[in-house]
């Protein structure tokens, strides 16, 4: 279909929020433009949950997302629902499964998903344009309340604009920082971004102390900052990662510690004690091994003793090595940064917008949604969620 050089919507930004706006938008019978500056429509969705696309979870609340202000995200988070999105899953026959903790997959593919996206444009009437540069966006408030883009498609206006243009992360395919810089432009306040959902590093000393556990992962309890979740801990070439790592990332701040338990289901030190009182002979390598990989015990326990018989443990050694085990104290040497963290904290500041219809508060048709404000979801379908609600919730408004 033909450009037209006047729509009722533009919206740029063709990820999970933008698609959700646009077909919302375009079942009110709005003229809705759809632009990317990628050559692929959609790719994250397609990359997301290793292909299979975690797109919600089953509970959703505001206590999953991290947000300077943690009541901006209800709203909308409690008008589109993640019921809402599994009804339109459902309604397209795509087949799903809960993995764990409420984390909903394709059974298929992620390309389920953003096939149902494209489906729901196309019936609506959106036009979508891939490899589009914006070079400039213009608004003309006093007199019409226009935006006009200048592209490499042409000239284009509209009533509204939306940016919908995610976060930092991911920039080999499409990430930019553009929302940002359009916040810049009409005076927006931004929160500071850093990667999240995103594997951490460690300096020499924590290095040589996993130097060969690469490939081992253990189910550990993690803490920063007063927060703590109990997931698989993955040891990397280059530090630690997993899902429980992914988790705490959004938490941790540059020079921040972090403690690891890497025995959350005993206590060792009592259970090293119940050994002794039974006489029971066995070594400790042997009985942490019934709780965790061989390498990784004998390595972790090495570290502090010897391996030997557990009845010839001193008291005061069964307290330095269940220390050891149950609160691994380090400070992260920093993250592995925008190109695999699966996320953006931080971003427009969610004070500049309303809340129910994510406009602009001083800018009358302008807004956001999606990743590129200031709401960055926990791992587990929370983020799809967010970019669902938003972009529905702006949808039914522009
Ligand atoms: C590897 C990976 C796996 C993930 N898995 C999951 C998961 O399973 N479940 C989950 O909930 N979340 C997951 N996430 C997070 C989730 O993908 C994002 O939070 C979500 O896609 C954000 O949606 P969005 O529409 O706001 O931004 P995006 O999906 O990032 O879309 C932004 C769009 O804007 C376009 N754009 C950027 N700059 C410009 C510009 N200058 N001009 C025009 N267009 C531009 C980009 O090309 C992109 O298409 C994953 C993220 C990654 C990186």
């Amino acid at each position: 279909m033909e450009l037209k050089t006047h729509y009722d919507v533009v919206i740029i930004g063709a990820g999970a929020a933008g698609l959700m706006c646009a077909l919302t938008a375009g079942e009110r019978r709005r003229s809705v433009l759809l632009l990317d500056h990628a050559p692929q429509i959609g790719k994250k969705i397609l990359i997301s949950g290793g292909g299979r696309c975690n797109f919600t979870n089953r509970s959703v609340s505001a206590a999953h997302y991290l947000s300077n202000n943690p009541h901006f995200c209800k709203s909308a988070l409690s008008r589109f629902t993640p019921d809402d999105f599994i009804a339109m899953v459902e309604k397209q026959d795509i087949a799903y499964h809960e993995k764990t903790l409420g984390q909903l997959f394709c059974n298929g593919s992620a390309r389920d998903i953003l096939n149902m996206l494209l489906r729901g444009c196309e019936a609506a009437g959106v036009q979508i344009r891939n490899t589009c540069t914006i070079k400039n966006i213009q608004h003309q408030g006093e007199t019409t309340n226009r935006f006009i883009l200048q592209s490499n498609l042409g000239e284009i206006s509209s009533d509204t604009l939306v940016i919908a243009t995610g976060g930092r992360s991911f920039p080999k395919i499409g990430a930019s920082d553009f929302g940002y810089r359009v916040a810049q432009q009409f005076d927006l306040k931004l929160q500071p971004n850093r990667p999240g959902l995103v594997p951490l590093y460690l300096n020499a000393p924590e290095m040589k102390a996993i130097q060969g556990l690469s490939g081992i992962s253990a189910e550990v309890i993690v803490k920063c900052r007063g927060k703590q979740f109990r997931d698989a801990l993955l040891f990397t070439h280059k530090g630690l990662s997993g899902p429980a790592i992914l988790q705490i990332s959004n938490n941790w701040h540059p020079g921040d510690e972090i403690s690891i338990n890497l025995l959350p289901d005993i206590n060792l030190v009592e259970t090293i004690h119940n050994w002794q009182k039974n006489r029971a002979k066995t070594t400790l390598k042997n009985l942490l091994a019934m709780h965790l990989s061989k390498r990784l015990a004998q390595q972790w326990l090495e570290q502090t003793f010897k391996n030997k018989a557990v009845d010839q443990y001193s008291a005061k050694e069964v307290q330095a090595i269940a220390a050891h085990f149950h609160q691994w104290r380090l400070i992260p040497s920093g993250t592995a940064g925008y190109r695999v963290a699966e996320v953006t904290l931080g971003g427009v500041d969610t004070d500049m917008l309303s809340s129910k219809t994510f406009e602009v508060k001083t800018v009358p048709g302008l807004y956001f949604i999606g990743e590129v404000l200031d709401v960055t979801g926990w791992l587990g379908g929370y983020n799809f969620q967010w970019a669902w609600s938003s972009g529905y919730c702006a949808g039914e408004l522009v």
